[in-house]
């Protein structure tokens, strides 16, 4: 269930680094080199199955759009459903909303209301990419719960640490990669 020095290391160095994207002053962590590496792909998601088999878990939620990467095969492999978290004004059937704060304005991310089915208390596992400030997981998270599940821990690829995001979740959160 522990990941080796050798295999954070491999799953590290896939990550590419983009300074000043998508605007001055941030690094972009861009995944894009990580899914085109099929040994860090493969140990990644080889450890995350690992860890998460014995949660029995109900299904996982992804956040739009990088958690569905994760999130999918995740679910593949655990032979569990996904549920995808989308961006205001994806999702076809009826939804519940989250607004959730951004440096300058808001967004909003929504949910099917039937996504976990008829009765309630669903074990979910939500996964994203990377967490910064957190908004974006927290919202999600209190999605799960508006619509009568129960979000039993966070996972996220990356931490950005030194922006403390996870203060705001109420889940336990687990991140592979802790950046400082
Ligand atoms: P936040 O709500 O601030 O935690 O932002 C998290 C969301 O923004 C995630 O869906 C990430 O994919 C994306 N994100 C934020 N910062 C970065 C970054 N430095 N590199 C890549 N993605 C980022």
């Amino acid at each position: 269930m522990i990941l080796t020095s050798d295999e954070k290391q491999i799953i590290l160095d896939s990550i590419r680094d983009i300074p000043d994207f998508p605007k001055p002053g941030i690094i972009f962590k861009d995944i894009t080199t990580l899914l085109s590496n099929p040994k860090a792909y493969n140990t990644l998601m080889t450890h995350l199955e690992t860890r998460y088999i014995s949660y029995d878990l109900d299904y996982i939620a992804g956040i739009d759009a990088r958690g569905f990467i994760f999130g999918a095969a995740l679910a593949d492999r655990l032979g569990i459903g996904f549920v995808p978290v989308r961006k205001k004004g994806k999702l076809p059937y009826t939804t519940v909303a989250e607004k959730y704060s951004l440096e300058y304005g808001f967004d909003e991310v929504e949910i099917h209301i039937d996504a976990f089915g008829e009765n309630g208390g669903k074990k979910v596992l939500l996964i994203d990419d990377l967490i910064a400030t957190g908004g974006t997981a927290k919202a999600a998270a209190s999605l799960i719960d508006k619509v009568g599940a129960t979000c039993v821990e966070v996972c996220f690829i990356m931490e950005l640490e030194f922006l403390n995001g996870k203060k705001g979740i109420q889940a336990p959160v687990y991140s592979v990669l802790v950046i400082d």
